[in-house]
């Protein structure tokens, strides 16, 4: 069934079904949702871990129109998430524009519309395309000598296998990022035990979580006013962290808090303390936040190894020292191909030029959202907009504001497109990555995702939230052209 429509919007996260909610409430209902799998929630869908929860404060992390009284933590956890994504789905009227099992594998622009190709044959055209994939939802799984040998149960965290019982098994866990953390702590009372493979300890401090009572969430719902108050607080907390961001030097502040931390829980394993204290600065990779990490590293069914990963064999996990960790399970916490969210996608824009060509170097957009030579392309989550302190669904309704204000102008001035120009989106990431030269990100001491191969950040917004949602709140007209 091929289909024209005035907007696609690719994938039904945060990202999607925000830009479906404001398309439909500006009355610009003409429009589909197409999904590669069968049903919403994206990120919140795939990632079903056990411990898998959000790291922001669920106030900040949902959309400002669409707040949600009745969240029982305020660190809500993935099941909740994913909930809250399914009845803004049914809230808003969203079922009948979404399309599932439609992989997307090509967009092209014909002159006046994108063709957007999926993976079943099917195509939608449509004048406009909302780009919701999200930069982190491709598995990064390490290419490790022997994998193929092992005789055990092996899968990433994002594609948890339920049908694996761990109770009583051996297991091995690569990876100590945001996923790993939440996990660790959850399998480890009841596996035989556990080895975990640790490559660069990460910074990690207490979680403030804590269960929402009953009483004070009938109190957001009588009085929506004071949960919009509880927001702003913790928006405006969170923004504090940007100063140290952008000064690495103020982050010896939150560093200490971290230090002081490890001390607390290691003072009687300074072989442990040793093993687990990180050699870079604080924030210049993401900060983890966990309440029972550290005390399930205690435990004596756990091994923590820092020996890098040499091969795996049919039994076991061989390091560098020539140990072979016997197991029978290996899960991989390794993250995710960054940015790589459209790198399985051929898209064609004007004068057939490829996207593929144009970021040959490395993604780049003008304030991570549009791309020089693709018009009425609007990408959430762009080059450029992730962060370390705050909620991704802050910047993911700042876009939806710019997409709103796009579509009005070329609607106002009788185009076809909208499509940036190629000198201002150059200047804009100039000033990008001046902003982030001295930032802790780049100069922090460590590795990340947020750096590419060549060292250029092309993941982290580099300022306040504000400030993005400031520049995004309209269009800027001289930096684009209207299509004709
Ligand atoms: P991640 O932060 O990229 O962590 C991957 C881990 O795997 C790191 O410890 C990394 O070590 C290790 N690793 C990668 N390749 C390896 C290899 N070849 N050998 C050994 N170790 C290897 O991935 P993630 O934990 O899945 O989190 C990804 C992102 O998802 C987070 O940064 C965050 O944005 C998001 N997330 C958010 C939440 C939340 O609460 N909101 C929860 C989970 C995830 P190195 O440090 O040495 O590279």
């Amino acid at each position: 069934m091929n289909e024209t429509v005035d907007v696609a919007i690719v994938g039904s996260g945060f990202a999607g079904l925000g830009a479906a909610v404001r398309l439909a409430e500006a009355g610009r209902g003409d429009f589909v949702i197409l999904e590669k799998g069968e049903s919403v929630g994206g990120t919140w869908r795939d990632n079903t871990y056990p411990g898998c929860a959000c790291d922001v404060q669920s106030h900040l992390y949902s959309f400002s129109f669409a707040p949600n009284p009745n969240w029982t933590r305020n660190f809500a956890r993935q099941p909740e998430i994913r909930a809250y994504l399914e009845s803004l789905t049914d809230r808003y009227g969203l079922r009948d524009r979404l399309r599932f099992g439609r992989e997307i594998t090509g967009l092209e622009w014909d002159g006046s519309r994108w063709e957007v190709r999926s993976a079943d044959g099917e195509v939608v055209h449509a004048r406009a395309v909302v780009w919701g994939t999200g930069p982190l939802h491709i598995p990064s799984l390490p290419e490790i000598e022997g994998l193929d040998e092992f005789t055990g149960a092996v899968f990433h965290s994002s594609r948890w296998d339920h049908d694996r019982d761990l109770r009583g098994r051996r297991v091995a866990v690569i990876g100590t990022g945001a996923s790993a953390i939440q996990f660790v702590p959850q399998i480890q009372p009841e596996v035989a035990s556990l080895t975990l493979f640790q490559r660069t300890a990460p910074w990690v401090l207490p979680k403030p979580d804590r269960e929402i009572p009953g009483l004070l969430r009938r109190i957001y719902q009588a009085l929506p006013l004071v949960q919009r108050l509880q927001r702003a607080i913790i928006y405006g907390r969170n923004e504090m962290l940007v100063g140290g961001f952008l000064k690495p030097a103020r982050m010896k502040i939150i560093e200490g808090f971290a230090r002081a931390y490890l001390d607390r829980k290691f003072a009687d394993r300074p072989d442990l303390k040793a093993k687990l204290t990180p050699d870079f600065t604080i924030g210049c990779k993401r900060i983890l936040m966990s309440n029972d990490y550290y005390s399930a590293l205690k435990r004596d069914n756990v091994a923590v190894v820092t020996d890098g990963i040499e091969r795996v064999t049919a039994t076991g996990v061989v390091t560098a020292d020539g140990v072979e960790h016997e197991v029978d399970t290996i899960i991989f916490g390794t993250g995710f191909r960054v940015g790589e969210g459209m790198g399985t996608v051929a898209v064609t824009g004007r004068d057939g030029v490829k996207l593929d060509d144009v970021w040959a170097d490395g993604p780049e957009a003008l304030l991570g959202t549009t791309v020089a030579g693709f018009p009425n392309l609007f990408m959430m989550i762009g080059p450029n907009t992730g962060l370390g302190h705050s909620s991704m669904v802050y910047m993911i309704e700042s876009q939806t504001s710019f997409l709103l204000d796009a579509l009005r102008l070329v609607d106002a001035h009788g185009a076809t497109a909208l499509d940036t120009r190629r000198d201002r989106q150059d200047a804009f990431n100039v000033e990008v990555q001046r902003r982030l030269e001295g930032s802790v990100w780049n100069t922090g001491g460590c590795k990340s995702w947020y750096l590419d191969a060549q060292g250029n950040n092309r993941t982290v917004w580099p300022g306040y939230t504000f400030d993005y949602r400031r520049r995004t709140r309209k269009v800027n007209l001289p930096d684009h052209e209207l299509v004709h």
